[in-house]
């Protein structure tokens, strides 16, 4: 599976977001690098230069002669680098015109354009991080919230690749004694190792049933929670989300190809990133046709994770609240009794009792009681850890559907145990768990599993 280090050619991409900055830094990664660097660089003779340090000089277009840009060159040689190679980074004057000019020249000079994420690729092919490192590279880059980010950073130092190979070496040491005992078979050995392999089965379960716990919370930090914000017109819908959304908890995405229709708003609260559903629909309340926005909710409503549901309370309950109170019911849930400062005609109390939701009394216009329903939300979704400050979580839907199957796979192992069915036959699962949670961490991961997930990188990570 994995390519050795001299099959790689020279890759060379723009790491900084395109735009107009004040520095960009186009990289280089790979045996060439240092020499494809000191064709297009005035300055020092980069091929002479020590390790892991930094230049002062031109970059010039060989062809012509002539000055591109004047920059700062960092000449990075293997192995310890991010990728393992030799790496140069050139900072440069931060236009589009003048980066790309650059990049260009690399690729006339040798360098080939990379792939999405191949530098990080490189990093894992090269033996220097696994894949939940890898993915938490990505996972840093697209941090919503700061703790999203302590999340991404812990996964970065090896948090889970640590508990993954801690579960994969009990499987070992127990395949270890199975096979002994199946080389040398004496009296009763088989119910020996049929009873080792279900005891190792039990005690990996329950560390995958503790990391598993983490997953819901550790998808809604790298996700967002999608989030709908409902209620009868004039209830405070838009007053709730202009308040989310002042500048210190709005999370600035950029997410190509949007229109202001699908526009993904993301909010940061306390620490929970809230992802708006249908933000567009809440600011055109005002809409003509009906219709549309009786559908539109509806459809906010069916992707939503978590519903903040509004009412009037100072009006006393609707007809229409009662409806909405209904079509919710299902959902994960939190009932705004909102403009309590005009006096409430409900009692949290009762609505509570009416429910079985998280019922808040608010005055939007007021701000009052908007920081206690912002700690509700955390509450709501960060009850379920038992450490709330457990930095080591399962952040996607790929390390959760694994663990899930390494456990099948163990569960598998128990039942023919206890149903006495032949050791040997038994082993198949054992194998395959101990595969199956090596495909978390790269260990055995499928060729084509690795190209895709290294595809959703962006450009020059
Ligand atoms: P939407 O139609 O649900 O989006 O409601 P808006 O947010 O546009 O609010 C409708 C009106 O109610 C506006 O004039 C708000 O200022 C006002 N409003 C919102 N929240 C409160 C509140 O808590 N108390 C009072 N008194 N007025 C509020």
């Amino acid at each position: 599976m994995v390519q050795t280090l001299t099959e790689f050619d020279t890759i060379a991409a723009i790491s900084t977001p395109i735009g107009e900055g004040g520095i960009s830094i186009v990289r280089m990664s790979g045996e060439d690098a240092v020499k494809i660097a000191n064709k297009v660089f005035k300055g020092a003779n980069l091929e002479k230069v020590p390790t892991h340090t930094i230049h002062y000089g031109h970059i010039i277009d060989p062809k012509i002669e002539k000055v591109i840009d004047e920059s700062m060159v960092t000449v990075l040689r293997a192995p310890k680098t991010f990728t393992r190679e030799d790496i140069v980074e050139i900072n440069c004057h931060g236009g589009i015109v003048v980066t790309n000019h650059i990049l260009q020249l690399l690729l006339e000079n040798g360098a080939r354009m990379a792939d999405p994420g191949e530098f990080t690729k490189r990093a894992f092919v090269n033996g220097r991080i696994d894949l939940t490192q890898a993915e938490s590279v990505m996972d840093i880059v697209r941090a919503k919230t700061d703790k999203a980010r302590q999340v991404a950073v812990g996964q970065l130092e090896g948090g889970l690749l640590e508990k993954i190979r801690a579960m994969r070496q009990e499987i070992l040491d127990t395949l270890a004694n199975v096979e002994v005992n199946i080389d040398y078979p004496e009296y009763d050995a088989d119910q020996i190792t049929a009873n080792q392999m279900a005891t190792t089965s039990k005690s990996v379960i329950k560390k995958i049933d503790k990391l598993l716990k983490t997953a819901q919370e550790g998808t809604i930090l790298r996700n967002g929670l999608a989030t709908a914000i409902v209620g009868q017109p004039n209830v405070g819908k838009s007053s709730l989300l202009n308040y989310l959304t002042q500048s210190d908890k709005a999370i600035v995405t950029d997410v190509a190809g949007t229109t202001r229709d699908t526009l993904e708003e993301y909010v940061s609260v306390k620490g929970v990133p809230l992802k708006l559903i249908d933000t567009a629909g809440i600011h055109h309340t005002d809409d003509k046709v009906e219709k549309i926005g009786v559908e539109r909710s509806q459809k906010a409503l069916k992707q939503a994770d978590l519903v903040l549901l509004l009412i009037d309370s100072s009006k006393g309950l609707s007809d229409a609240d009662q409806e909405l109170i209904k079509e919710t019911a299902n959902k994960k849930r939190i009932i705004i009794l909102n403009k309590a400062d005009l006096g409430s005609k409900i009692s949290p109390q009762d609505m509570h009792k009416l429910t079985g939701s998280d019922v808040i009394s608010t005055s939007i216009l007021k701000e009052e009681n908007l920081d206690e329903l912002e700690d509700l939300i955390n509450k709501l979704f960060f009850s379920g850890i038992e450490n709330s400050n457990e930095q080591i979580m399962v952040t996607n839907q790929r390390q959760s559907a694994l663990l899930k199957k390494a456990k099948r796979e163990l569960e598998e192992v128990i039942n023919a145990v206890e149903s006495g069915i032949p050791v040997d036959i038994a082993q198949i699962d054992f194998n395959g768990a101990w595969d199956t949670l090596g495909e978390i961490t790269g260990d055995s991961a499928p060729d084509e599993l690795i190209n895709q997930l290294f595809s959703q990188f962006c450009l020059g990570k």
